[in-house]
Parts: structure tokens; C-alpha cells; sequence
């Protein structure tokens, strides 16, 4: 059977995207695992309840969360408080990144006259100002409501996946796009959709030139820690960005997550750590070590004890921008990118088209 279209991974976006898809013809999702949600899945480990696999924000936009919200019948709730970066010993309103990262590019953009370039960056989503902090929304209990949502939106779509299916080889034809998985098994479809963070080997194009995809491979490693707390804890926080440290690059606290799966006096914090710091001790020692850097930080009392830990790594990689418009490109339009990096934005970039999946479920 040749598909009208197949989508590489079931990430929310891509399934969103194989949707858009169902109304003109035959549509298949392809996924390496054996469940849907890509970086927005949940674990379960021995000794702690199921959670998502780690810290996880998402970039403020209004429109997209309220897509999201009425797409997969979400309840988004806001981040309290609000987000902060942890720089320099001292917390600042995470939304002055945003700030300085648009001042930046403008001063650059006047510098080189360049008036065009200003004029795009004003329609980016990214390029915001704000003193005070925005409401950044999240689902109530994380990625568990998500995927759990995403389940029931395949289904109330019909949407077909092939699980357990790992593509490596991609060869484009004049007429169709040829897929081979790793167990050698093939797929034929006329259009074929990847994401950024898709991960073949290889793309054969028409005129017979072969592209090897080079991956920037990344670890996405976190801890969680599950901690009791004597008295009242020192600083309520919901997601820091840490800054300048060579060990925790972000921190959430989950314990809202899993309202009801732990004590009252226990909380459930989460905590990413850069790749140099988790090869180069173990597990307990670095949980020791970020209960130290959380009493440091007085996200913690100096009384609160370490009763669980876990860690994973979750491996990702990007395919870098260059090759996905080649990709693009000389797939002679049989093969659609989706720029996925960061999910908010990934989303606001499809909003137009997805407006009328909305009518549909309505
Ligand atoms: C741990 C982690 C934390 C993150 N935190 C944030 C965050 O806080 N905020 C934010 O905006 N973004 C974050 N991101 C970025 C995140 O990757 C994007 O938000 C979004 O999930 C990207 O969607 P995607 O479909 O490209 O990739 P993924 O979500 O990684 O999904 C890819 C899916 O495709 C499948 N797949 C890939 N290649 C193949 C193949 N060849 N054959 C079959 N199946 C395949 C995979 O199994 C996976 O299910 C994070 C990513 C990770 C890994």
C-alpha cells in the first residue's frame, strides 16, 4: 500500500500534524518505541511514583496554550511561582531572558541596517518584553496529563501507529518516498513528514545523491529526588533555569504532580544535570550533591533529609538546520520539516493551519 502520508514519531506535534493530514487520504505514524509522546512521556521507576522523565517548560504564548487547551482538552494551570533563573546567587523573573535576548537582536539588527531583519523578528514569538512575569502554563500533572490526552485524542482520530518501528533509511523517488526500518521492513508513502529531532541515517534524493545525517547527540539526564521536610520549606519555586553552574542546569518541583502518591511533608523535585557531572560520579553522590546545591540555594531547609532518588538519561538529537532544508529541498517537496526544538514555538508556527482540526472536534 503507498500512504497519502506518513509521520515519523508521535511527539504532540507530530500527532497533531499526522491529523491535520486525515481528511485528504491515507495517513500512518511511525514510532520508534512502544508508546506514544516522544520527550513529553512519563517513567515509572521502582521507588517513586510515575513522573515526567524531566524539568520541562513551556515558552510563553497565549494563542498555543489556548490551542492546546481546547486541541486536547487540557487544564492548563500557571507555574507558581513563576519561573526564575538562578544567576550569580541571586533569582531573577525568567521572562527577562526573553526581554534581553529581543534587546540584543534589535541592537544588532539597527547596527547592521538591516530593517528587514527587524521587521521578522518582530513577528517571532520569541521576541517579547516584559518586566513583570507572564502566566507560563502548564498541565496540572505535567506530561501525564498530556500524553494521557494525547491517547485519547489518536483514538477519537482513528489516527493508525506502527510501534516498535525504527526508521534508519529514507529514499525519495520521483514518485513516492520509500522508508526502511531497521528490521528491514518498508513503507511507501507519497508524503513524508520528520521532525527536528527525527533520527534516520540516511536520505537517498531523486538525482540519486545521498545525504548522511549528521546528529548532534545530546543526554538529557535528570534526578529525582524525593524529599521530606521537617517544617514549612524556605522558597516555594516551580521551574529555575540555574546559570554559570557546572552540574544543575534546571530545577522543577513536581510535588503538585503527584498530589495524593506521596506524604504531605515529602515533596518531589527534579533536577537536570549536564552530561560531564553524571559520567564523572554516581548516583548517590550526585544526589547528595543537589541536596547541598538546593539548601545552598534555600529552595530547601538545611533540615530536609533525601529519602528517594532516581535518575535517567533520555538520549535526543537534533538534526542540524543546514541539512533539514536540504532535506526539504531536494526531496522535491515530498518531504515536509517540522522545526521542533522548542514545543511551544513548534506550534505556533502550525497555528493557521491547525485552526480547522479545532472546528472539526468540535
Ligand atoms: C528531556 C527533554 C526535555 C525537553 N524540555 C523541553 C522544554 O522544557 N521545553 C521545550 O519547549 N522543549 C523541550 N524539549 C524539546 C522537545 O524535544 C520538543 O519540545 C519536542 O518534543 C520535539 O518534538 P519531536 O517530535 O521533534 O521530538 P521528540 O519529542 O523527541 O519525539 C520524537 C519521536 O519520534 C520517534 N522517532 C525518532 N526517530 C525515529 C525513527 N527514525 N523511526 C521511528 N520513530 C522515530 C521517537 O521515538 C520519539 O517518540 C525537551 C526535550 C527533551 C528530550
Amino acid at each position: 500500500m503507498i500512504f497519502d502520508n506518513i509521520i515519523i514519531g508521535t511527539s504532540p506535534l507530530s500527532i497533531i500534524e499526522a491529523t491535520s493530514f486525515i481528511s485528504n487520504g491515507s495517513v500512518l505514524s511511525i514510532e520508534g518505541t512502544g508508546d506514544i509522546g516522544g520527550a513529553w512521556s512519563t517513567m515509572k521507576y521502582d521507588n517513586l511514583p510515575e513522573i515526567e522523565i524531566g524539568c520541562h517548560i513551556w515558552s510563553y504564548n497565549r494563542e498555543v496554550y489556548n490551542f492546546l487547551e481546547n486541541i486536547l482538552e487540557l487544564n492548563l494551570v500557571p507555574l507558581e511561582p513563576s519561573p526564575k533563573i538562578y544567576t550569580k546567587n541571586k533569582f531573577i523573573p525568567y521572562d527577562w531572558k526573553s526581554s534581553v535576548v529581543s534587546l540584543k537582536e534589535i541592537l544588532k539588527s539597527i547596527s547592521m541596517l538591516n530593517f528587514k531583519r527587524l521587521h521578522q523578528l518582530r513577528k517571532s514569538p520569541a521576541f517579547r518584553f516584559n518586566i513583570t512575569s507572564a502566566d507560563y502554563m502548564y498541565p496540572e500533572q505535567g506530561a501525564k496529563d498530556l500524553q494521557r490526552n494525547l491517547k485519547r485524542y489518536v483514538d477519537l482520530n482513528s489516527l493508525s501507529i506502527q510501534f516498535n518501528t525504527k526508521i534508519k533509511e529514507v529514499v525519495v523517488t520521483n514518485q513516492t518516498v520509500q522508508l526502511i526500518a531497521n528490521d528491514d521492513s518498508c513503507f511507501e508513502t507519497k508524503h513524508l513528514t520528520i521532525t527536528s529531532l527525527t533520527d534516520i541515517e540516511k536520505v537517498t534524493f531523486p538525482d540519486g545523491t545521498e545525504l548522511r545525517i549528521e546528529k548532534n547527540k545530546m543526554e538529557y539526564i535528570h534526578v529525582h529526588l524525593l524529599i521530606k521536610e521537617t517544617r514549612q520549606k524556605k522558597r516555594p519555586f516551580s521551574y529555575i533555569r540555574v546559570m554559570q553552574n557546572k552540574i544543575i542546569h534546571r530545577i522543577s518541583d513536581m510535588t503538585g504532580q503527584v498530589q495524593g502518591e506521596i506524604s504531605e511533608d515529602e515533596k518531589l523535585i527534579c533536577v537536570g544535570i549536564w552530561e560531564s557531572a553524571y559520567h564523572s560520579m554516581d548516583t548517590s553522590e550526585l544526589a547528595d550533591l543537589c541536596i547541598n546545591q538546593l539548601k545552598d540555594m534555600k529552595l530547601i531547609s538545611n533540615e530536609a533529609s533525601l529519602l528517594k532518588y532516581n535518575s535517567n538519561v533520555f538520549p535526543s538529537l537534533y538534526i542540524d538546520g543546514a541539512q533539514l532544508n536540504q532535506v526539504s529541498t531536494k526531496s522535491n517537496g515530498r518531504i515536509n520539516v517540522l522545526r521542533s526544538t522548542d514545543f511551544i514555538y513548534s506550534f505556533h508556527n502550525k497555528l493557521e493551519q491547525y485552526q480547522s482540526l479545532l472546528n472539526s472536534n468540535a
